[in-house]
């Protein structure tokens, strides 16, 4: 059977390496007949007797005649990234060669794989939870330095080592208290309340934590929108070409965004910096009045962070004050920045604006203090402390799950502030040890697990 979770005695295989031309391409199967199927391909040598983790040079072989000259990789079940017998040919890159290849290993009884098959393959024979196989599909798309390292950190199991000691603890309390239960006429406690409530006590604190990393998560993975304002002759273009000059990220690199919709995005720090409507400040020199009041003020409301640039020379302390007054009343996040302090001279700069704190007075045009520019940047969207070798959650469905485990466990603690009985805290419990199973994948239902791997591209 093919379809939903079915077809798993199936061999399946893929080209695993990037579509299109290359020095080398990999093609891999998985499978009961992975090595079957590619020694009847590859005359040279009896695959079925060789060791796991071997290299194999020789011929391949199609309808009588020779597709390529190949290596062909065994690592034999159950010591291979799927838990089965795999099988990775790696031929020259020609995409007229991967394909006939694919279409040999189809001729000898293998399948197309489906997108995400190899990982859930690997998740469903015990090899990764599935938090650790979503964040494959992270590491594959990850394209700034902290991305793939929050990825490679979730990959490793660091955010499920943290949920099982709660979940290890928990059940334990569980089963405790349901054996409350079975002696409830004798008035008995098994499970130790205070320690149960130290337990919880902690863990709301953790999860917790784990919750309001997923804003920095967000950040990591998706980059921030940023919108630079400022009045007419600010520098707001002299801003963005320094900006742009030294940290312009490569767009067609960058997965989702097309040149259409994102003008441009820096990459600080490995956090992407989105630009919005840079052809606004572009054009804002030609025609001065042309961003009104009310585009400008959507165009922040869209922003993570709003950088306001201003002339330090032109703005007076009153009127940086009212724009302050403006960002705060909408609740903006923003960094206050003084332009052309080579005209007027950092000391007095900052002299004028000294009881203003947070201002970070720079030169465009010079090119000074960009640096520090960036870095607040950087340090204002990350919130600070958190750096990415803690655990930060990048993933919806996992925050949305940890929510729901922060409720439980509110239940339980509201629960025995009021000392209800037994059987009501099992309740909430059970609930909590219900949404810690299902973010490492382990109630979760068909349906679910097919959405999930669906999303990795084919190969995975
Ligand atoms: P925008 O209207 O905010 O985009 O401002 P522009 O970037 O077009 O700059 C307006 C004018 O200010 C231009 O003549 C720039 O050369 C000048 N300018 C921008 N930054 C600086 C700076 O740091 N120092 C000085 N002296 N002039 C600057």
């Amino acid at each position: 059977m093919i379809g939903k979770l079915g077809g798993h005695d199936d061999t399946i295989v893929a080209i695993a390496t990037a579509p299109g031309l290359g020095a080398i391409a990999v093609i891999r199967l998985s499978g009961k007949q992975a090595v079957a199927i590619t020694d009847r391909l590859f005359p040279s040598k009896d695959l079925s007797a060789q060791a796991t983790h071997t290299l194999h040079f020789g011929g391949l072989h199609f309808q009588g005649r020779l597709v390529d000259e190949v290596v062909v990789s065994l690592y034999r079940a159950p010591k291979s990234y799927t838990g089965e017998e795999v099988v990775e040919i790696s031929c020259h890159g020609s995409p007229y060669i991967q394909q006939q290849i694919v279409e040999a290993c189809i001729a000898e009884g293998a399948r197309l794989a489906r997108p995400g098959e190899f990982t859930q393959r690997a998740f469903l024979n015990g090899k990764l939870d599935l938090t650790q196989a979503e964040s494959v599909a992270d590491l594959i798309a990850s394209n700034t330095a902290a991305s793939h390292q929050t990825a490679l950190q979730q990959m490793r199991g660091g955010f499920t080592r943290e949920l099982h000691s709660l979940r290890e603890q928990l059940i334990k309390f569980s089963a405790l208290i349901e054996l409350e239960l079975d002696f409830s006429q004798e008035d008995v406690e098994f499970a130790d309340r205070t320690a149960l409530y130290e337990l919880v006590n902690e863990s709301l604190t953790e999860v917790s934590r784990l919750i309001s990393s997923f804003k920095v998560g967000n950040v990591i993975k998706n980059g921030v929108n940023t919108a630079i304002i400022g009045r007419p002759n600010a520098g707001k273009s002299t801003l963005l070409n320094t900006l742009l000059n030294e940290n312009r990220a490569i767009v067609s690199d960058i997965a989702g965004t097309t040149r259409d919709t994102i003008e441009e995005i820096l990459n600080i720090g490995g956090i992407l910096f989105r630009l919005i409507d840079t052809a606004g400040i572009r054009e804002s020199n030609d025609a001065i009045e042309s961003i009104g009041v009310q585009k400008s003020l959507e165009k922040m409301r869209e922003a993570g962070i709003v950088v306001y640039l201003f002339d330090v020379s032109e703005l007076t302390v009153d009127d940086l004050l009212e724009q302050i007054r403006a960002f705060d009343h909408e609740g903006l996040s923003y960094l206050l920045v003084g332009n052309k302090t080579d005209m007027l001279g950092t000391e007095v700069a900052r002299a004028k604006f000294s009881f203003i704190p947070g201002i970070i007075f720079i030169s465009a045009r010079d090119h000074s203090q960009i640096t520090e520019l960036k870095d607040q940047l950087v340090h204002k969207v990350m919130g600070g402390a958190i750096n990415t070798e803690n655990t930060i959650i990048t993933n919806v469905r996992h925050y949305a799950a940890l929510q729901e485990v922060l409720s439980s466990l509110k239940g339980v603690k509201g629960g025995m502030d009021h000392g209800i009985p037994g059987d009501l805290l099992a309740l909430d419990i059970r609930r909590c040890l219900h949404y810690l199973a299902d973010i490492a994948g382990e109630v979760t239902n068909e349906d679910r697990l097919d959405y999930i791997f669906s999303k990795f591209c084919i190969g995975k």
